[in-house]
Protein backbone atom coordinates (compact mmCIF):
# COMPACT_ATOMS: atom_id res chain seq x y z
CA UNK A 1 0.00 0.00 0.00
CA UNK A 2 1.73 3.67 -0.90
CA UNK A 3 0.16 6.22 0.80
CA UNK A 4 0.35 9.65 -0.35
CA UNK A 5 1.02 12.60 1.39
CA UNK A 6 0.09 16.51 1.06
CA UNK A 7 4.27 18.23 0.34
CA UNK A 8 3.48 20.15 3.56
CA UNK A 9 2.40 17.79 5.34
CA UNK A 10 4.33 18.60 9.16
CA UNK A 11 6.55 15.62 10.98
CA UNK A 12 3.26 15.42 13.40
CA UNK A 13 0.96 14.47 10.92
CA UNK A 14 3.09 11.92 9.05
CA UNK A 15 3.84 10.31 12.78
CA UNK A 16 -0.13 10.14 13.30
CA UNK A 17 -0.32 8.61 10.47
CA UNK A 18 2.52 5.76 11.05
CA UNK A 19 1.07 5.21 14.06
CA UNK A 20 -2.00 4.56 12.35
CA UNK A 21 -0.34 1.77 10.37
CA UNK A 22 1.57 0.25 13.12
CA UNK A 23 -2.02 -0.36 15.14
CA UNK A 24 -2.28 -2.99 12.26
CA UNK A 25 0.77 -4.81 12.79
CA UNK A 26 1.69 -3.05 9.31
CA UNK A 27 5.40 -1.41 8.80
CA UNK A 28 5.26 2.31 7.18
CA UNK A 29 8.62 2.72 5.38
CA UNK A 30 9.05 6.78 4.10
CA UNK A 31 9.74 7.09 1.02
CA UNK A 32 12.73 8.82 0.20
CA UNK A 33 12.13 11.17 -2.71
CA UNK A 34 12.09 15.04 -3.74
CA UNK A 35 9.27 15.22 -5.54
CA UNK A 36 6.55 13.36 -3.39
CA UNK A 37 5.80 12.58 -0.06
CA UNK A 38 4.94 9.11 0.76
CA UNK A 39 4.41 6.21 2.69
CA UNK A 40 4.72 2.44 1.80
CA UNK A 41 3.01 0.04 4.30
CA UNK A 42 4.05 -3.34 3.74
CA UNK A 43 2.96 -6.52 5.69
CA UNK A 44 -0.77 -7.83 6.12
CA UNK A 45 -2.30 -4.29 4.41
CA UNK A 46 -5.53 -6.00 3.56
CA UNK A 47 -6.03 -5.76 7.49
CA UNK A 48 -6.06 -2.27 7.21
CA UNK A 49 -9.19 0.00 6.84
CA UNK A 50 -8.51 2.22 3.79
CA UNK A 51 -11.53 4.97 4.55
CA UNK A 52 -9.77 5.24 8.12
CA UNK A 53 -6.79 6.26 6.28
CA UNK A 54 -7.99 8.33 3.68
CA UNK A 55 -9.58 10.36 5.77
CA UNK A 56 -6.95 11.27 7.76
CA UNK A 57 -5.20 14.68 7.39
CA UNK A 58 -2.79 15.57 5.05
CA UNK A 59 -3.68 12.34 3.07
CA UNK A 60 -4.12 12.72 -0.25
CA UNK A 61 -4.05 8.93 -1.66
CA UNK A 62 -4.10 5.87 -0.62
CA UNK A 63 -3.21 3.22 -3.42
CA UNK A 64 -3.04 -0.61 -3.24
CA UNK A 65 0.47 -1.94 -5.00
CA UNK A 66 -0.62 -4.85 -7.23
CA UNK A 67 3.08 -6.73 -7.50
CA UNK A 68 4.29 -8.77 -5.37
CA UNK A 69 7.40 -7.02 -4.44
CA UNK A 70 6.31 -3.83 -3.09
CA UNK A 71 8.94 -1.49 -2.07
CA UNK A 72 11.12 -1.98 -4.87
CA UNK A 73 8.47 -1.08 -7.57
CA UNK A 74 7.85 2.08 -9.47
CA UNK A 75 4.95 1.78 -8.08
CA UNK A 76 6.15 2.84 -5.00
CA UNK A 77 8.61 5.17 -6.24
CA UNK A 78 8.23 7.01 -9.64
CA UNK A 79 11.58 8.72 -9.80
CA UNK A 80 15.22 6.69 -9.87
CA UNK A 81 16.98 5.68 -7.16
CA UNK A 82 19.96 7.46 -6.75
CA UNK A 83 22.98 5.84 -4.17
CA UNK A 84 25.31 8.81 -2.98
CA UNK A 85 29.16 7.29 -2.30
CA UNK A 86 31.17 10.21 -1.58
CA UNK A 87 31.27 12.13 -4.73
CA UNK A 88 29.85 9.36 -6.98
CA UNK A 89 26.27 8.98 -7.78
CA UNK A 90 25.27 5.41 -8.89
CA UNK A 91 21.81 5.58 -10.48
CA UNK A 92 22.74 9.15 -11.77
CA UNK A 93 22.80 10.49 -15.47
CA UNK A 94 26.41 9.32 -15.05
CA UNK A 95 27.65 5.28 -15.50
CA UNK A 96 29.29 3.85 -12.94
CA UNK A 97 32.02 2.00 -13.55
CA UNK A 98 33.32 -0.66 -10.85
CA UNK A 99 36.61 -2.81 -11.96
CA UNK A 100 39.17 -4.90 -10.04
CA UNK A 101 40.51 -8.86 -10.06
CA UNK A 102 37.90 -11.20 -9.37
CA UNK A 103 39.99 -12.04 -6.03
CA UNK A 104 42.50 -9.94 -3.71
CA UNK A 105 45.73 -11.87 -4.26
CA UNK A 106 48.23 -10.34 -3.24
CA UNK A 107 49.30 -7.00 -1.93
CA UNK A 108 51.46 -6.45 -4.58
CA UNK A 109 48.44 -7.54 -6.90
CA UNK A 110 45.83 -5.87 -5.59
CA UNK A 111 47.56 -2.07 -5.03
CA UNK A 112 49.32 -2.39 -8.39
CA UNK A 113 45.80 -2.68 -10.53
CA UNK A 114 43.84 -0.02 -7.94
CA UNK A 115 46.85 2.13 -8.57
CA UNK A 116 46.52 1.91 -12.50
CA UNK A 117 42.85 2.10 -12.50
CA UNK A 118 42.53 5.06 -10.11
CA UNK A 119 45.30 6.76 -12.74
CA UNK A 120 42.67 5.68 -15.26
CA UNK A 121 39.74 7.98 -13.31
CA UNK A 122 37.96 4.57 -11.78
CA UNK A 123 36.74 5.32 -8.27
CA UNK A 124 35.56 1.85 -7.59
CA UNK A 125 37.70 -0.93 -6.95
CA UNK A 126 36.19 -4.56 -7.07
CA UNK A 127 37.87 -7.62 -5.57
CA UNK A 128 36.74 -10.20 -3.28
CA UNK A 129 38.36 -11.46 -0.04
CA UNK A 130 35.82 -14.39 1.19
CA UNK A 131 35.06 -16.07 -2.23
CA UNK A 132 31.88 -18.27 -3.28
CA UNK A 133 33.89 -21.09 -4.83
CA UNK A 134 31.70 -23.56 -6.58
CA UNK A 135 34.10 -26.31 -6.01
CA UNK A 136 35.93 -26.74 -1.73
CA UNK A 137 39.14 -27.24 -3.74
CA UNK A 138 39.27 -24.04 -5.36
CA UNK A 139 40.85 -20.89 -4.11
CA UNK A 140 38.57 -19.46 -1.78
CA UNK A 141 40.04 -16.06 -1.43
CA UNK A 142 42.92 -14.72 1.06
CA UNK A 143 39.49 -13.36 4.13
CA UNK A 144 41.01 -11.23 6.85
CA UNK A 145 44.09 -10.63 4.94
CA UNK A 146 42.69 -9.65 1.76
CA UNK A 147 40.38 -7.24 3.61
CA UNK A 148 43.37 -5.63 5.38
CA UNK A 149 44.77 -5.46 2.12
CA UNK A 150 41.81 -3.85 0.51
CA UNK A 151 41.45 -1.31 3.78
CA UNK A 152 45.21 -0.61 3.01
CA UNK A 153 44.11 0.85 -0.94
CA UNK A 154 40.93 2.26 0.27
CA UNK A 155 43.51 4.49 2.44
CA UNK A 156 46.01 5.42 0.30
CA UNK A 157 44.98 4.95 -3.22
CA UNK A 158 41.55 6.41 -2.07
CA UNK A 159 39.12 4.07 -3.86
CA UNK A 160 35.21 3.27 -3.07
CA UNK A 161 35.71 -0.83 -2.36
CA UNK A 162 33.02 -3.34 -3.78
CA UNK A 163 33.23 -6.82 -2.10
CA UNK A 164 31.64 -9.71 -1.52
CA UNK A 165 30.28 -11.29 1.99
CA UNK A 166 29.22 -15.01 1.46
CA UNK A 167 27.26 -15.24 5.16
CA UNK A 168 26.05 -13.36 8.17
CA UNK A 169 28.92 -13.93 10.68
CA UNK A 170 31.89 -11.90 8.67
CA UNK A 171 28.69 -8.69 7.61
CA UNK A 172 30.68 -6.63 10.66
CA UNK A 173 34.01 -7.04 9.65
CA UNK A 174 33.30 -6.44 5.82
CA UNK A 175 31.20 -3.09 6.48
CA UNK A 176 34.59 -1.87 8.09
CA UNK A 177 35.96 -1.69 4.88
CA UNK A 178 33.75 -2.35 2.26
CA UNK A 179 31.96 0.99 0.51
CA UNK A 180 29.51 -1.21 -0.91
CA UNK A 181 28.64 -5.25 0.22
CA UNK A 182 28.21 -7.66 -2.73
CA UNK A 183 25.80 -10.22 -2.59
CA UNK A 184 26.75 -12.62 -5.41
CA UNK A 185 24.16 -14.55 -7.45
CA UNK A 186 24.94 -17.98 -5.14
CA UNK A 187 23.35 -16.08 -2.31
CA UNK A 188 20.45 -13.99 -4.25
CA UNK A 189 18.26 -16.67 -1.92
CA UNK A 190 19.97 -16.46 1.05
CA UNK A 191 17.31 -15.06 2.86
CA UNK A 192 18.57 -14.62 6.36
CA UNK A 193 21.73 -12.88 4.80
CA UNK A 194 19.11 -10.45 2.80
CA UNK A 195 17.61 -10.18 6.08
CA UNK A 196 20.71 -8.97 7.47
CA UNK A 197 22.17 -6.61 5.41
CA UNK A 198 18.66 -4.74 5.22
CA UNK A 199 19.83 -3.83 8.66
CA UNK A 200 23.19 -2.58 7.95
CA UNK A 201 23.78 1.25 6.71
CA UNK A 202 25.77 0.68 3.61
CA UNK A 203 24.80 0.13 -0.11
CA UNK A 204 24.27 -3.23 -1.13
CA UNK A 205 25.14 -4.54 -4.75
CA UNK A 206 22.62 -7.55 -5.31
CA UNK A 207 23.67 -9.73 -8.21
CA UNK A 208 21.17 -11.70 -9.97
CA UNK A 209 20.62 -15.47 -9.08
CA UNK A 210 22.07 -17.83 -11.93
CA UNK A 211 18.35 -19.37 -12.47
CA UNK A 212 16.59 -16.57 -11.44
CA UNK A 213 13.80 -14.86 -12.91
CA UNK A 214 13.75 -11.41 -13.26
CA UNK A 215 10.76 -11.05 -10.74
CA UNK A 216 12.85 -13.78 -7.84
CA UNK A 217 15.39 -10.78 -7.97
CA UNK A 218 13.37 -8.15 -7.59
CA UNK A 219 11.63 -9.98 -4.52
CA UNK A 220 15.12 -10.72 -3.24
CA UNK A 221 16.01 -6.89 -3.30
CA UNK A 222 12.35 -6.29 -0.81
CA UNK A 223 14.10 -8.66 1.63
CA UNK A 224 16.66 -5.92 2.19
CA UNK A 225 14.14 -2.61 1.76
CA UNK A 226 11.96 -4.34 3.87
CA UNK A 227 14.13 -4.16 6.97
CA UNK A 228 14.74 -0.33 6.17
CA UNK A 229 17.93 -0.35 3.70
CA UNK A 230 16.86 1.40 0.80
CA UNK A 231 20.52 1.56 -1.09
CA UNK A 232 20.12 -1.64 -3.29
CA UNK A 233 21.86 -2.00 -6.73
CA UNK A 234 20.92 -4.41 -8.63
CA UNK A 235 22.70 -6.44 -10.89
CA UNK A 236 22.37 -8.67 -14.09
CA UNK A 237 25.33 -11.52 -14.50
CA UNK A 238 24.10 -13.82 -17.16
CA UNK A 239 21.53 -16.79 -16.26
CA UNK A 240 22.33 -20.40 -17.32
CA UNK A 241 20.38 -21.48 -20.27
CA UNK A 242 21.17 -24.31 -22.58
CA UNK A 243 23.87 -22.28 -24.86
CA UNK A 244 27.30 -23.64 -23.50
CA UNK A 245 29.44 -21.29 -26.30
CA UNK A 246 29.45 -19.01 -23.46
CA UNK A 247 29.58 -19.52 -19.65
CA UNK A 248 26.14 -17.90 -19.01
CA UNK A 249 23.70 -15.76 -21.28
CA UNK A 250 23.76 -12.12 -20.42
CA UNK A 251 20.37 -11.65 -19.91
CA UNK A 252 20.02 -8.14 -21.22
CA UNK A 253 16.91 -7.73 -21.60
CA UNK A 254 16.55 -7.14 -17.74
CA UNK A 255 17.89 -3.93 -18.05
CA UNK A 256 14.95 -2.42 -19.67
CA UNK A 257 12.22 -4.83 -17.82
CA UNK A 258 13.82 -3.86 -14.35
CA UNK A 259 14.39 0.28 -15.40
CA UNK A 260 10.44 -0.69 -15.92
CA UNK A 261 9.04 -2.25 -12.98
CA UNK A 262 11.90 -0.92 -10.62
CA UNK A 263 13.52 2.07 -9.30
CA UNK A 264 16.51 0.70 -8.24
CA UNK A 265 19.88 1.28 -10.45
CA UNK A 266 20.82 -1.74 -12.45
CA UNK A 267 24.69 -2.22 -13.77
CA UNK A 268 25.41 -5.48 -15.68
CA UNK A 269 28.37 -7.93 -15.35
CA UNK A 270 29.81 -8.70 -18.93
CA UNK A 271 32.35 -10.97 -16.94
CA UNK A 272 30.45 -13.43 -15.16
CA UNK A 273 27.50 -12.73 -17.88
CA UNK A 274 29.77 -14.35 -20.84
CA UNK A 275 32.97 -15.85 -19.18
CA UNK A 276 35.64 -15.07 -21.79
CA UNK A 277 37.69 -12.23 -21.88
CA UNK A 278 36.94 -11.23 -25.77
CA UNK A 279 33.28 -10.86 -25.16
CA UNK A 280 33.81 -8.48 -22.08
CA UNK A 281 34.24 -5.53 -24.03
CA UNK A 282 31.16 -5.92 -26.63
CA UNK A 283 28.31 -6.83 -24.31
CA UNK A 284 30.07 -4.03 -21.55
CA UNK A 285 28.63 -1.78 -24.72
CA UNK A 286 25.75 -3.19 -25.39
CA UNK A 287 25.01 -2.83 -21.69
CA UNK A 288 25.87 0.80 -21.88
CA UNK A 289 23.63 0.98 -25.20
CA UNK A 290 20.34 -0.95 -23.50
CA UNK A 291 20.38 1.67 -20.64
CA UNK A 292 22.93 -0.05 -17.70
CA UNK A 293 23.43 2.36 -15.08
CA UNK A 294 26.87 1.24 -14.68
CA UNK A 295 29.29 -2.16 -15.26
CA UNK A 296 31.03 -3.87 -12.90
CA UNK A 297 34.30 -5.08 -15.23
CA UNK A 298 36.91 -7.94 -13.67
CA UNK A 299 40.35 -6.72 -14.38
CA UNK A 300 43.62 -8.43 -13.93
CA UNK A 301 47.12 -7.12 -14.09
CA UNK A 302 48.31 -10.95 -15.08
CA UNK A 303 44.85 -13.02 -16.40
CA UNK A 304 47.12 -15.97 -17.23
CA UNK A 305 48.49 -15.82 -13.45
CA UNK A 306 45.03 -14.86 -11.92
CA UNK A 307 43.34 -17.24 -8.94
CA UNK A 308 40.22 -17.11 -10.15
CA UNK A 309 38.29 -16.19 -13.49
CA UNK A 310 41.08 -15.27 -15.06
CA UNK A 311 39.90 -16.40 -18.50
CA UNK A 312 37.24 -13.58 -18.23
CA UNK A 313 39.11 -10.95 -16.93
CA UNK A 314 40.45 -8.20 -19.48
CA UNK A 315 43.87 -7.08 -19.20
CA UNK A 316 44.62 -3.28 -17.77
CA UNK A 317 45.49 -2.34 -21.15
CA UNK A 318 42.31 -4.00 -22.21
CA UNK A 319 40.57 -2.28 -19.67
CA UNK A 320 41.48 1.08 -20.44
CA UNK A 321 40.65 0.81 -24.01
CA UNK A 322 37.00 -0.15 -23.47
CA UNK A 323 36.81 2.70 -21.05
CA UNK A 324 37.58 4.92 -23.63
CA UNK A 325 34.96 3.69 -25.22
CA UNK A 326 32.38 3.62 -22.41
CA UNK A 327 33.57 7.30 -21.78
CA UNK A 328 32.52 8.36 -25.26
CA UNK A 329 28.80 6.56 -26.22
CA UNK A 330 27.91 7.21 -22.44
CA UNK A 331 26.55 10.43 -22.55
CA UNK A 332 24.59 9.90 -25.42
CA UNK A 333 22.46 7.36 -24.42
CA UNK A 334 22.35 8.71 -20.71
CA UNK A 335 21.69 12.62 -21.78
C1 LIG B 1 32.23 -12.39 -8.52
O1 LIG B 1 31.78 -11.25 -8.66
O2 LIG B 1 33.45 -12.66 -8.54
C2 LIG B 1 31.26 -13.51 -8.42
C3 LIG B 1 31.55 -14.62 -7.76
O3 LIG B 1 30.13 -13.26 -9.09
P1 LIG B 1 28.74 -14.08 -9.17
O4 LIG B 1 28.21 -14.10 -7.78
O5 LIG B 1 27.93 -13.27 -10.11
O6 LIG B 1 29.06 -15.45 -9.70
MN1 LIG C 1 34.73 -13.67 -10.41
Amino acid sequence: MLILLNLKTIRNDINLIKEAIIKYNCIPHEIPGERKLAIGVTGPTNLINEEEIRKMKSVEEVIRITKKYKLVSREMKEEDTIINIGDSKIGSKDITIIAGPCSVESKDQIFDIAGRLKEMGINFLRAGAYKPRSSPYSFQGMREKGLQYLDEVKKEIGMHIVTEVKDTETIPLISEVADVLQIGARNMQHYSLLEKVGKINKPILLKRGMAAKVEDLLLSAEYILAQGNYNVVLCERGIRTFETSTRNTLDLNSVPVIKKLSHLPIIVDPSHGTGYWDKVSPMSLAAIACGADGLIVEVHNHPEKALSDGSQSLTLEQFEKLYLKIKEIAPIIHN
